[in-house]
């Protein structure tokens, strides 16, 4: 493996004076690849309201092509505490606009939010309705932690056959070369989300060699991608300074049985009240008729393709399969649609769709999933 550089870092710098940093931090054309650059202002931020708007160079098109490259305007939309130099200094996430009236192309946090937003108001009267709808998701993360060939830190081929090897939740060196340093990674990670005020529920070992999931939300709305987000960009940071590399594509390795999934979770108040499971099932059959390239595009507007090749994928015992749509509580592994345990035996709670991959576009998914089950957009 490549050495690390996490012990070559230099002793924190102490922090003088009365001026703020702020890392502003903005998903490019991708949709989740993050990038930031940095400013210094007189006074810390109390909300996010209070921090300057700002520019910056980007394709707005998805496809990334030169004559799209444009100098928009950054728009703060989330403010997180900064785990790097600790507080008052800030992440301020944004979005991109064209003018201060009119939302990038790219931007599909804006989209979203006006899906959510129709959801809990109703549209003639503008009044939130008794029952407000209150949609609710979580994202399961997956990724891959590489050395700089692209190949997971841990991955023995000549050792161990990972098409019947069973890693998830195991401990110990002897199943992992350097599962020690892949964990230290990613609980700090944890450590830093809970820090920064990010909503990470938790962390867990994957399947793979050097395969690992951590867990945000539940989150309200819009703030499922606004959380998510941060938390990548929370992950990339620190994985720069132990000298690693993070990769959320979904087939790392073509050709190899490595997979990674975006499991995307959903609830409406209808569905978490008592007896709610009619509700859940009455999504997962909008979501059985649903067209499901449609879908998919949603999920993941710029690599579908790479989503396609996850999905069939015969290699891999860990995910479903493209346009078979399957909800089966005794196979887990291959379901599209999944109720949980808990919310079977709860009688309500929440649904999982396992299709969408790693490099999952959170605020197209949200909406997504909402314009599939509520509105019946893809029948
Ligand atoms: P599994 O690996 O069994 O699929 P995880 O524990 O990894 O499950 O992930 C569960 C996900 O479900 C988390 O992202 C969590 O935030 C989300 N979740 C829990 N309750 C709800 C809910 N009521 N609505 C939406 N998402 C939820
Ligand atoms: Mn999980
Ligand atoms: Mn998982
Ligand atoms: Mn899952």
């Amino acid at each position: 493996m490549t050495t690390h550089k996490y012990d070559l870092m230099i002793p924190e710098i102490p922090y003088r004076g009365n001026r703020v940093v702020l890392e502003y931090v903005f998903v490019n054309h991708t949709g989740f690849e993050l990038c930031s650059k940095t400013r210094v202002v007189e006074k810390e931020p109390k909300c996010v309201e209070e921090c300057p708007l700002w520019d910056n160079y980007m394709w707005n098109d998805v496809h990334g092509r030169l004559e799209d490259l444009k100098d928009m305007i950054l728009k703060p939309v989330a403010m997180f505490e900064n785990p790097f130099y600790k507080s008052p200094h800030k992440l301020v996430l944004c979005d991109f606009w064209i003018s201060k009236e009119q939302p990038a192309a790219i931007n599909t946090r804006y989209t979203c939010k006006k899906t959510m937003e129709k959801l809990d108001y109703d549209q003639d009267t503008g009044y939130r309705p008794k029952q407000p709808f209150e949609p609710w998701f979580g994202i399961e993360q997956e990724y891959f932690v590489t050395s700089d060939d692209g190949i997971p830190i841990s991955y023995e081929p000549d050792k161990f056959d990972y098409e019947s090897m069973v890693l998830v939740t195991k401990i110990g060196h002897q199943h992992a070369k350097n599962v020690g340093i892949e964990r230290e990674l990613s609980n700090r990670h944890l450590m830093a989300c809970l820090y920064a005020g990010v909503d990470i529920g938790g962390n867990i070992r994957e399947n793979d060699a050097s395969q690992w999931e951590y867990q945000i939300g539940p989150c309200s709305g819009v703030s499922i991608g606004d959380h998510l987000n941060m938390s990548r960009y929370i992950l990339h940071r620190l994985a720069e300074m132990f000298g690693l590399r993070v990769t959320l594509h979904p087939v790392p390795v073509h050709g190899s049985p490595f997979t990674s999934s975006g499991h995307l979770n959903f609830s409406t108040s209808h569905m978490r009240a008592k007896g709610g499971i009619k509700f859940i099932r009455h999504a997962i059959d909008m979501l059985s008729k649903s067209d499901e390239d449609a879908l998919l595009k949603m999920y993941d507007p710029t690599l579908t393709h790479e989503n396609k090749e996850r999905l069939t994928n015969t290699s891999s015992p860990w995910h479903p399969q493209l346009h078979k749509f399957t909800c089966d509580a005794t196979n887990k592994a291959k379901s599209s649609v999944r109720i949980p345990p808990l919310v079977i035996v709860n009688e309500c709670g929440y649904l999982e769709d396992r299709r969408p991959s790693s490099t999952i576009d959170p605020y197209a998914a949200a909406e997504g999933i909402v314009k599939a089950c509520v509105f019946g957009d893809f029948l």
